[in-house]
């Protein structure tokens, strides 16, 4: 019998990725709230650091920077609700939102890292302007997936937001928006792209160990990833993914049934479904596009940001196997 296909995801599902964006939105928060509020707004701040703590320190399966705000300033709302005075909302929101993703994530918290967090929310009175780090996360996060969904995944999408979102926060404020700002902003989006840390993160834990298995298999191993050919390509050298998968690497611009058919007919000369299957952490970018071309999916969850999570959960299928991490796919191999 012929060997099993591998389709494998790249961002998320064999590199990690999502934090980058999440990184490069931190810094846009620092920067454009020190330039409207000079320092100010100490709730922000706090915020802001609180967020960049939690992905350090959970790492690449913790929540992207806008989902852990949501979670934070929701906790927030409901200690300010339980709370006499203002003093300890803040550190009570932080603790809450920390034990509350440890418990998602299946991780117990710590007493050190509680201090921490009760020092960091730690801030006496403070004020919450219309603008504040949630607020303006939230609409740099709107503008970057209705280009998205407008324009695809190319290069520019991402850093154009940046620029747009300090454009319209600018305005709306009543501030002048000058042409170096504009810049700033931009090249704070363009951090997202960094050669040099795509070779220092590798690849995601496990990962390594179940391609070299499945080679050993004497599988076919082929990826697919969409996102700007550029940056894809400098991902793929920087983790030298040929030694895994030689000419069988392909990077588009959208994930869909019909650019799975395509690959799978026309580039791979496949012919037997049975025998193929994607590997990947997206339900609307992966699982989707695999199970409506007829192949089997294995998903391993890693949800990214807003527009990946813009999706009914995952359906009923029998042609999909669902993971906690990659390396599973060792053990189940038979299986599938
Ligand atoms: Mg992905």
């Amino acid at each position: 019998m012929a060997g099993k296909t591998w389709i494998f995801d790249l961002d998320d599902t064999l590199m990690p990725n999502h934090h980058d964006y999440s990184y490069a939105q931190l810094d846009f928060l620092e920067w454009i709230g020190e330039k409207i509020y000079l320092c100010e707004d100490l709730r922000s701040k706090a915020q802001i650091d609180f967020t960049r703590w939690i992905i350090d320190n959970i790492g690449h399966r913790a929540p992207d920077a806008q989902s852990i705000l949501d979670l934070q300033v929701r906790m927030e709302g409901m200690a300010r609700r339980r709370m006499d005075s203002q003093e300890g909302v803040l550190s009570s929101s932080f603790l809450c939102t920390y034990n509350s993703i440890c418990k998602t994530m299946g991780i117990s918290p710590d007493q050190e890292s509680h201090k921490k967090l009760i020092e960091m929310g730690g801030i006496g009175g403070y004020l919450r302007p219309e603008w504040d780090a949630h607020s303006i996360l939230t609409r740099q996060v709107e503008i970057d997936s209705a280009g998205a969904e407008a324009r695809g995944f190319g290069k520019e999408r991402f850093p154009t937001s940046v620029r747009e979102t300090y454009k319209v926060i600018f305005e709306d404020i009543g501030l002048e928006v000058n042409n170096e700002d504009l810049q700033h902003a931009y090249n704070i989006g363009m951090g997202v792209f960094d050669k040099v840390r795509y070779e220092q993160n590798g690849l995601l834990s496990g990962a390594e160990e179940t391609l070299d298995f499945l080679i050993s298999k004497g599988d076919r191993l082929v990826l697919i990833t969409k996102g700007d050919l550029e940056i894809q390509e400098a991902k793929i050298d920087a983790n030298r993914l040929e030694g895994w998968f030689g000419e069988d690497l392909f990077v588009v611009n959208k994930k869909s049934e019909w650019t799975m058919q395509r690959l799978i007919r026309g580039n791979l000369n496949e012919e037997d479904p049975e025998n193929m299957i994607h590997v990947g952490n997206s339900i609307r970018s992966d699982l989707y596009p695999a199970l409506n071309a007829g192949i089997k999916f294995g998903y391993v969850p890693c949800e990214t940001w807003a527009f990946e999570r813009n999706h009914g959960g995952a359906p009923e299928h029998q042609k999909l196997f669902t993971f906690d991490s990659i390396d599973e796919i060792i053990d189940n191999y038979n299986s599938l």
